[in-house]
């Protein structure tokens, strides 16, 4: 009964108990999936909130990966309302990396 909470990332299966031994994510979306354990983890390991921190930058994730990952997903439930609006999603980010590249 003292279960906590455990999920697993939809996409890698990674647990969070997983994650805190490894330090390390799975994919993209564990950082959605474990928001709050990462954010609580990254603060443990730094003392603060840190995002200078190769590992677990959960202000750097890939985010174009994530979108991908979920458009691809997206299309297999043949959810195509959502699929169209990650589309542009992805669009739009392209185009912002462009500009910051150049
Ligand atoms: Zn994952």
């Amino acid at each position: 009964m003292a279960e906590k909470m455990r999920k697993n990332c939809s996409f890698c299966d990674t647990a969070i108990d997983e994650i805190y031994r490894t330090k390390k994510v799975g994919c993209p979306s564990c950082y959605e999936v474990f928001k709050d354990e990462i954010r609580k983890m990254l603060i443990e390991i730094h003392g603060v909130s840190s995002h200078n921190e190769n590992i677990l930058n959960i202000n750097e994730i890939d985010e174009m990966l994530y979108l991908k990952q979920r458009l691809a997903r997206a299309i297999k439930e043949e959810d195509y309302e959502e699929a169209a609006i990650l589309r542009d999603q992805i669009k739009k980010k392209e185009k912002s990396d462009e500009k910051t590249r150049r």
